[in-house]
């Protein structure tokens, strides 16, 4: 990607972009296999491309070798010796876009020593050049394929031709990594295959699938980080952002946290997208540090049933390890009621990440009504008022008490508070009367995407 070069003008507005995403999902809807749904989206690409023609070429799972091509208006078999041979620089576009993980323009292919002994991929269509854009995986951990866009002409793409492909490309990313696993076959956590026996029949395949689903989602990397802002009383510098998760559904398309952290807890699979989530924020978020030159606090969020799996500790150790995201900027946000539950071990786990410099953080607060005394006995660092709270702050005056009693108690317990659900100027006006001084909400910004929350920095 063009990571160094993000120009906010270039982004897509909201309207085109929703019609573009219905107009190459839409085969989904309709039962088509991904190969056509990919072959549907390269078409779309070189409608919007003007008279470009494009490729889609797929890698293997260690990034060696290109295992297959897709194109609608280029013969697929002009491809045919790039397969299996081992990816390297000097191979055109795509090569070098593979490698480099960035966008690679060729403006004039007879030219390009990159090009030759390629040169018969572009010959018969008299096509001069070309540019590459390594499609990456939902987690951004590897490259999965890259995008190629030739044309007749010797150029150089345009911002906004480069920004049409980026725009698509988490969408590009989902599909081209289900048309891998389903076309090659990766799948890794076993699917649970029980056979339904008794009456309840009915009730218990409905349990499967839902239980496969997730599964599935997890082996195809389907659950991804959104970032919520969270904005500090001067606003001049962001102050951290909450990691909130996301599932790439291929049919549905982005789905929310309601309609499926409760059936992962129940089938006990919360733990993998708990895990998923937070490394692929960590590999996210330290990459965007460095480019945007700014640090700030992640607060990810941890199930109840998470924090008390006996590997717990040891599985943020390594992801923080694997990462090298600084264990000093972590918070880990965790529901008042999770820890009540039980109180003496989620202390024990708290007291050891805190060593390592780790932040804990109380989510929901309010909403059990507990006492906030026995927090002066955990190495809590701040309390996040319940959004219910201060969505009503304007209208009801009980609501307005608790707000006010709350913000009071953490600052003689010298926490933070940090308010949920500020969504208007008067939320905002009220919760800093009453001395809170962080704030999260959509007046400010609603839970974005990776390149999105670029943006929102580089504003
Ligand atoms: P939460 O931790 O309380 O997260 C804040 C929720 O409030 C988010 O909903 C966010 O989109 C929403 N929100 C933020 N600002 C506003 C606002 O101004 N108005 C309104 N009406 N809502 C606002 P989301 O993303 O749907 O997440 C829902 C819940 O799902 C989270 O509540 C959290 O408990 C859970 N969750 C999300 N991601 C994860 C995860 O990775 N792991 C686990 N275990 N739970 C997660
Ligand atoms: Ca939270
Ligand atoms: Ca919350």
């Amino acid at each position: 990607m063009k990571e160094n070069n993000v120009d906010a003008r270039y982004r897509l507005p909201p309207k085109e972009f929703a019609e573009g995403y219905q107009e190459i999902t839409y085969p989904l809807q309709a039962g088509k296999s991904l190969r056509e749904v990919l072959m549907h989206t390269i078409q779309f690409f070189e409608k919007k491309l003007g008279k470009a023609s494009c490729a889609l070429l797929i890698l293997d799972e260690d990034e060696n070798k290109f295992i297959d091509c897709l194109s609608y208006s280029m013969e697929e078999s002009r491809f045919d010796n790039l397969n299996f041979q081992p990816v390297h620089h000097q191979m055109g576009s795509f090569g070098p876009s593979v490698i480099r993980r960035e966008l690679v323009v060729s403006s004039n292919i007879l030219q390009d020593e990159r090009w030759q002994g390629y040169e018969e991929i572009v010959s018969e269509q008299g096509l001069q050049s070309s540019w590459s854009i390594p499609v990456l995986s939902p987690n951004r951990d590897k490259v999965v394929a890259s995008f190629t866009v030739f044309s007749e002409q010797q150029e150089e793409p345009t911002e906004e031709e480069v920004m049409w492909v980026e725009a698509y490309h988490e969408l590009l990313s989902l599909m081209v990594n289900n048309y891998i696993a389903t076309e090659f076959n990766t799948v890794k956590i076993p699917l649970q295959r029980k056979t339904p026996k008794n009456v309840e029949e009915k009730e218990e395949s409905r349990e499967d699938t839902v239980d496969n689903l997730i599964r599935i989602a997890l082996n195809r990397g389907q659950f991804i980080p959104y970032y919520q802002p969270i904005i500090s009383k001067d606003e001049e510098e962001m102050y951290g952002v909450e990691v909130l998760a996301r599932w790439l559904h291929p049919e549905d398309g982005i789905k929310q946290p309601s309609s499926f952290i409760s059936d992962a807890e129940e089938q006990k699979l919360i733990h993998h997208i708990d895990d998923m989530v937070f490394r692929k924020a960590c590999i996210d978020l330290k990459r965007m540090m460095e480019q945007v030159n700014q640090t700030f606090r992640v607060s990810v969020n941890v199930s109840a049933l998470n924090i008390m799996h006996p590997k717990f500790i040891e599985r943020i150790k390594s992801v923080l390890s694997d990462t090298g995201f600084p264990p000093e900027l972590l918070s880990i946000e965790i529901t008042e009621s999770a820890l009540m539950k039980n109180l003496k071990d989620v202390a024990k786990v708290m007291t050891e990440l805190k060593e390592l410099g780790i932040r804990f953080s109380i989510d929901d607060f309010g909403v059990s009504y507990s006492s906030l005394n026995y927090l002066k006995y955990l190495p809590v660092e701040s309390i996040k008022l319940d959004r219910t709270f201060v969505n009503d702050i304007t209208v009801n005056a009980v609501d307005r008490q608790i707000c006010k009693t709350v913000i009071q108690l953490a600052k003689d317990l010298k926490m933070n508070v940090v308010a949920e659900g500020v969504e208007t100027s008067e939320h905002l006006e009220i919760i800093r009367e009453f001395g809170c001084n962080i704030f999260q909400g959509y007046y400010f910004s609603k839970p974005v995407t990776y390149e999105e929350l670029k943006y929102f920095l580089l504003d």
